[in-house]
């Protein structure tokens, strides 16, 4: 399943897939489930109740680029542009 439109408004990404499915993902979650391997260890370390706290930088998207045909890069206002999230991974974190 690809995306057939990617799209923001002021606090989600929005996602078309190919199959007529629309959906949104929060910038917070988003940067929250962050897949790269520095935020996958500071999650690793956390306890399951903490909560993080985000400056309005770190969940603001400056740039969605296509990564092949599997995945977006998305670059943060502070920086942070390290993550890959594949399609798949953006499926799941929509179905939960
Ligand atoms: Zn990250």
């Amino acid at each position: 399943m690809n995306p057939k439109k990617i799209s923001t408004d002021k606090e989600n990404l929005i996602i078309d897939w190919d199959n007529e499915n629309q959906v949104k993902i929060s910038f917070r979650q988003l940067r929250k489930e962050c897949p790269c391997a520095t935020c996958l260890a500071e999650r690793e370390y956390q306890s399951k109740d903490y909560i993080r706290i985000y400056n309005q930088d770190q969940i603001m998207l400056k740039n969605i680029e296509k990564v092949g045909n599997y995945a977006l890069k998305l670059t943060w206002k502070d920086g942070h542009a390290t993550g890959i999230y594949e399609f798949l991974y953006l499926k799941r974190l929509t179905s939960l």
